[in-house]
């Protein structure tokens, strides 16, 4: 059974309840009224013929004898009186009862003894008639009994008037209020469809794009609109991270097998060819040999990067510690110094900020300043130079590596930072595409970032931002 259904049963069932409680109420309250008045006017009218009814004295004690009164003076159409004596006999009777007689009965008479005048509703004829019945005592003697009698045709009339007016008017405002009920409730629970109809919507175009839109009060339902449409969007964010990681992922091992497989079909080439060419030519045999062993070396380190980067997405947390900026540069420095090669290297660093500390994790972060120093030197040709600075600004340190080299190309500075991503002469230096990557992973592991300036042909300055811890 739906909401509505129940809601509109409820709502006619109390008000139902509420309107025949009322008209039973009202039916009852009438009832006892009417018939009050009734008992009133015959109470008064018994009183009138009592007051002129006498009882005398007869020789014969204790016999009192009645002088009774003309009834008829005192009846009215639809009054009746009737007198008996204590024998039950009938004394005297109004003419407009003709042949019918008030009924006597032995609860009557013995309850009419204990001296006390009582009402009682009776059938004569079919019609239903209000008695009072009076006592007459005299000197503590009961002698005889008064009735007075009046039809409650008038009454009933009344009443079954009422009563067909209450029963068609609960039947015309039970219908009316189901009616309006029903209308109430498809009203209030409208935008409760509407939820429910767009979120079927969504489940199957799986668009999670969509909102409700709703533009009522901030009430229960705005509220659980404010709650489903704050839900889908919470949804839509991660969904899309988890496709925007899902591709990556996808080109990331399709990219790896792509670059994996060129230095394997180089050294199974070689391979092949060094079977075909025996011990023939030593020279040939030994730059082959040469050329299998920097292959294998290129892959190798293909494989320790995308190992790191795999690390790196498994959500790998580096361990820290405070380390001196200062320990970090000589480190950093002593390494590149070996590897500059035909370039010249250059520590220019301010010494007053070797003392600087950083929250660091110093071998990953060594390994990021190693990269941008390596990439320096793959990239300037022989008589350039590499500078490595460090300058603090605000709260956060800077360490510069910048080399006077080919620079980057204005459209591929973008895209540096991509995994495999490689410029056009990165090639044939045994670049991977991958340093970048990790090292823009690892600053950001520290709350830091890499900025890169660069001009193609004159240059570039690669910079690791990291906060400085204060103490
Ligand atoms: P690679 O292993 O190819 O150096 P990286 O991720 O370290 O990969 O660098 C991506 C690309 O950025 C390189 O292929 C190169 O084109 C460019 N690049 C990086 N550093 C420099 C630099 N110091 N000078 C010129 N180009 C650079």
């Amino acid at each position: 059974m739906s909401i509505r259904t129940r809601l509109t049963l409820w709502y006619s069932s109390v008000f139902g309840a509420t309107m025949i409680l009322f008209g039973l109420i009202l039916y009852y309250t009438l009832f006892a009224n009417l018939i009050q008045e009734v008992d009133q006017s015959l109470a008064q009218k018994a009183d009138q013929v009592l007051d002129s009814t006498q009882i005398i004295e007869s020789f014969f004690i204790p016999y009192k004898e009645l002088i009774l009164p003309n009834v008829d003076v005192f009846a009215t159409p639809d009054t009746f009186l009737q007198i008996l004596d204590n024998k039950g006999r009938i004394r005297a009777r109004s003419d407009n009862l003709g042949t019918r007689t008030l009924p006597l009965s032995r609860e009557t008479v013995s309850l009419a003894r204990k001296g006390s005048g009582f009402y009682e509703t009776v059938a004569v004829s079919g019609s239903k008639i209000r008695l009072y019945n009076v006592p007459l005592i005299a000197d503590g003697h009961f002698i005889g009994i008064l009735q007075v009698g009046r039809s409650l045709a008038q009454v009933e009339t009344t009443l079954s008037r009422l009563r067909f007016l209450l029963i068609v008017g609960i039947i015309i405002t039970l219908f009316a209020a189901a009616s309006v009920g029903s209308l109430l409730a498809r009203a209030a629970l409208r935008p409760i469809d509407k939820v429910t109809k767009t979120a079927a919507e969504i489940e199957s175009s799986e668009d999670l794009n969509r909102r409700i839109a709703y533009s009522g009060p901030n009430d229960e339902i705005g509220k659980l609109t404010t709650t489903f449409n704050s839900m889908l969007a919470r949804l839509e964010r991660v969904y899309n991270r988890l496709q925007k990681t899902y591709s990556a992922q996808q080109r990331f091992v399709a990219d790896a097998s792509h670059e994996l497989r060129s230095p394997l079909t180089t050294i199974s080439g070689n391979v092949e060819f060094l079977k075909r060419l025996g011990d023939a030519d030593a020279k040939l045999r030994e730059e082959t040999l040469n050329d299998i062993h920097e292959e294998i070396q290129r892959m190798t380190r293909l494989v320790e990067d995308m190992l790191a980067l795999a690390r790196a997405d498994a959500g790998l947390q580096l361990e820290k510690k405070l380390i001196s900026l200062g320990s970090l540069l000589n480190d950093a420095a002593a390494i590149a110094r070996k590897r500059a090669g035909a370039v010249q290297f250059v520590r220019n660093t301010d010494k007053t900020l070797d003392e600087v500390k950083v929250f660091a994790n110093k071998d990953y972060l060594q390994q990021a300043l190693l990269i941008l120093l390596d990439n320096a030197f793959k990239y300037t040709p022989a008589g350039g130079r590499v500078e490595l600075t460090a300058a603090s600004a605000g709260n956060k340190v800077g360490i510069s590596v910048t080399d006077t080299g080919q620079g980057i190309k204005e459209e591929d500075l973008p895209h540096i930072f991509e995994r495999f991503y490689r410029g056009d002469t990165a090639r044939e230096r045994g670049g991977t595409g991958l340093g970048l990557s990790i090292a823009q992973w690892i600053a950001q592991e520290h709350q830091g970032e890499i900025s890169v300036e660069s001009e193609w042909g004159r240059g570039s300055t690669f910079t690791i931002w990291l906060p400085i811890h204060q103490e």
